[in-house]
């Protein structure tokens, strides 16, 4: 391992890019400045190694980055959200709303980042091209677009589960005349919707989000539907004075139930079936849930309502009611209840006003089921029913989920395996961190990791990975693989459990939403308490899943 450096104390306000690596060898490299990747580089330079993150972006903040759409947010509370490693931090950052929204989201990334003095090791606008595992010396090496390489140690690629948007190849797009842009590669300068007539397609949680944000502003919103979710109201609201106090005052026990969810919310699931209620309860109890915050209506429902048919078939009956009671036009109300899944089939979004602006005028729905897109033309959407000209097109349809980013690095692993073709037939992982013939190779927050608020269960792996990567420094190794049969068994547990887990095989969870992609596994069904406690395991037993050894030669 290469000499290591200790991080210096927190400086807020540096400003200075990364000095290019030239020949040397930095001990961790780190791919991606999102939740993730940002505290990756903070705990490795806090544990002493020398560290550099590089990122596509030309700023910080990942998904909170790239997603600046009209009204993009929070779904997860905000504080639940943010990192829990520093009092200090938490004491100094106010969120303004239980659910921020983008900008503010953004600011926080950027505190955090000078707030610790990280930015000075962050390279920015450096698209990763390659990544090529060079045995002898126990070293990856990483190129850019701009043609730079960095040498490192070790390689983390903290590159998220939703952060390769997803366009369906829809033909004549390139012919569109008008603006286009997809919700997750959004423009920093603000696209001026006043008065123009918009196509929105996908409405998922981000196309929900953009509906009511931008119906007052433009001209016409036509949204074309594929799928309708159950979607029920965040239910934001700021977050008072005395709110803000209890926050602070309480940080020890949120970090600790942060810690140590099942879901990383705060949240409590109801222990009680709902057939233990009667059926004028759990009318009430539906209600209680429709006027909560964001994922209440998951995770502090009824513990088997997504597994008893008959207490959810009443919620989304009654989800039905209200969408019936809001939406006035009865033909527009049927388009926006979901037919063909249950709630918790597929992950539902939470929104505010969105049923609400299909009473306005100038906001239509189309069911491409019944109305099929046949091609983009150079001034608009031509359906079944004839031509709709927009100025501009929403792209809302998604990403490539959990392995879209991964499988885009040009990773070669052990006799130049390329990840992309190891991974062909999907994702195989131990403990959604590592993968078999790719040594000294990490990605937290990745596929077979995933359930629940993804930063709680992406800092878990990020600690494991420093956990892994101390153990290799104390015993002076430079070279830190998976077994292959460690890396099967939690393979095997992952895509075994799928019983465990109430989304649907057509859903972006197993990969159905892009082309040709193999329908696999790609979330975490066994749950962040296996994952925690396969950890705490491996680490107490001396990680029995890796072996350990000295690169030939020491670069
Ligand atoms: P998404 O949930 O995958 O939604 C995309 C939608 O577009 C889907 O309904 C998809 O249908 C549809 N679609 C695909 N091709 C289409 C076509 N040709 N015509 C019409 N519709 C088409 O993507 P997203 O809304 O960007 O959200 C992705 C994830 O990001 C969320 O599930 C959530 O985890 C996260 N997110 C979170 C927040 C938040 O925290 N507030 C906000 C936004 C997003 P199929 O699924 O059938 O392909």
């Amino acid at each position: 391992m290469s000499e290591s450096t200790k991080a210096p104390e927190a400086a807020p306000g540096a400003h200075a890019q990364a000095p290019e690596q030239g020949a040397g060898v930095v001990d961790v490299l780190v791919i991606g400045a999102g939740v993730t990747g940002i505290y990756q580089l903070y705990r490795a330079r806090e544990a002493g190694f020398s560290a550099q993150l590089i990122e596509a972006g030309t700023g910080v903040g990942g998904t909170w980055y790239w997603n600046r759409y009209p009204q993009a947010r929070f779904d997860s509370e905000s504080y639940t959200y943010g990192y829990l490693f520093s009092k200090e931090l938490w004491e100094e950052w106010e969120w303004s709303e239980h659910f921020a929204g983008q900008p503010e989201i953004e600011r926080y990334f950027n505190h955090v980042v000078d707030r610790f003095d990280l930015r000075r090791h962050i390279s920015f606008g450096a698209k990763v091209t390659s990544a090529v595992w060079d045995e002898p010396s126990g070293t990856w090496t990483v190129r850019t677009e701009d043609g730079t390489e960095r040498r490192a140690r070790f390689v983390v690629a903290a590159t998220g589960i939703l952060s390769v948007p997803f366009i369906p190849d829809i033909p004549g797009r390139a012919d569109f005349r008008g603006e286009q842009h997809h919700t997750g590669r959004w423009p920093k300068t603000p696209v001026d919707f006043a008065g123009k007539r918009v196509a929105q397609i996908g409405t998922g949680s981000s196309g929900v989000q953009i509906v009511p944000a931008i119906a007052d502003e433009v001209a016409s919103i036509t949204v074309y539907q594929k799928v309708a979710d159950w979607l029920t109201p965040l239910n934001n609201r700021p977050i008072t004075p005395e709110e803000q106090a209890d926050l602070k005052a309480s940080f020890e026990s949120i970090r600790d139930t942060l810690n140590t969810s099942v879901s990383g919310f705060l949240h409590q699931i109801t222990m009680r079936s709902g057939l233990e209620d009667t059926p004028e309860q759990r009318q009430e109890f539906y209600e209680q849930k429709w006027n909560s915050p964001g994922f209440t209506k998951l995770s502090e429902h009824y513990y088997d309502m997504t597994t008893n048919p008959t207490v959810n078939q009443e919620f989304c009956e009654f989800i039905a009611a209200k969408i019936r009671s809001i939406v006035k036009d009865p033909a527009t109300a049927e388009k926006l209840i979901p037919k063909g899944h249950g709630y918790g089939g597929r992950r539902p979004p939470f929104g505010t006003g969105y049923y609400e602006a299909y009473n306005k005028p100038n906001v239509h729905l189309v069911d491409i089921n019944e109305t099929p897109i046949i091609r983009i033309t150079e001034t608009g959407i031509e359906t079944s029913e004839g031509v709709h000209e927009v100025d501009i097109i929403i792209w809302a349809t998604g990403y490539d989920f959990g392995t879209g980013a991964l499988n885009r690095l040009g990773v070669q692993g052990r006799d130049g395996l390329p990840l992309k073709e190891y991974w062909a037939d999907g994702p195989s992982t131990y403990l959604g961190v590592v993968t078999a013939g790719f040594p000294n190779f990490f990605f937290p927050g990745g596929p077979h990791g995933a359930l629940g608020n993804n930063p709680r269960y992406s800092g878990d792996q990020v600690d494991y990975v420093m956990d892994v990567l101390a153990h290799a420094r104390d015993h002076g190794h430079d070279v830190v693989a998976v077994t292959a049969a460690a890396e099967e068994e939690w393979t095997n547990l992952v895509n075994g459990s799928e019983s465990q887990s109430s989304f649907l095989k057509s859903s972006y969870f197993y990969g159905a939403n892009i082309p040709g992609k193999a329908i696999k596994q790609l979330l975490n069904p066994t749950g962040r308490w296996k994952l925690q406690e396969l950890i705490n395991e491996s680490v107490a037993n001396g990680f029995p899943a890796f072996s350990f050894a000295k690169a030939e030669q020491r670069g």
